[in-house]
């Protein structure tokens, strides 16, 4: 089932670079003050998040409305394998949560829900300070319910 218009289609595919040996598709549309590509489909609402109809495109409707996540990071890719809907993203998580956290005591979880401040105190500046990768403060923030990255 085609969620959108072959134009449509055709329209957003005009709007990707592959670049070669760099594994993100690049949107070269407009993008919003967050670094997010946009894309407007006059008769589906106006203007769409480029990576949420990258990934309408190749799997349908959104399930409940949820969030898409980058897992590349790079907030302007609508590459499809880099892309995945928040519940299979909480399953990620939850799978590689355990073997991150152990590195953190409670006090120091408990202190790094008190320091961050989105774009303020951030993951990065918070795995600088407890020596440990950025994915561990997400998992941190994730397993707390803070939706820091979610894309709403
Ligand atoms: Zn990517």
């Amino acid at each position: 089932m085609q969620f959108y218009t072959a134009e449509t289609i055709n329209r957003f595919e005009a709007l990707i670079a592959y670049i070669p040996f760099h594994s993100c598709y690049e949107w070269l549309g407009p993008k919003n003050a967050n670094g997010y590509g946009t894309f407007t489909i006059r008769d589906a609402g106006g203007q769409h998040l480029a990576h949420r109809v990258a990934y309408r495109i190749h799997n349908g409707a959104i399930p409940n409305e949820l969030g898409v996540l980058h897992s590349c990071n790079n907030r302007a890719c609508v590459r499809i394998e880099h892309l995945m809907a928040d519940t299979q993203a909480r399953n990620m998580y939850d799978a590689s949560v355990q073997g991150r956290m152990y590195k953190l005591t409670k006090e120091q979880i408990s202190e790094i829900l008190k320091l961050y401040v989105p774009y303020k105190y951030g993951q990065m500046k918070l795995a600088k300070q407890f020596a440990v990768c950025e994915n561990t403060i997400m998992a941190v923030l994730h397993r707390a319910g803070v939706r820091s990255w979610r894309q709403r």
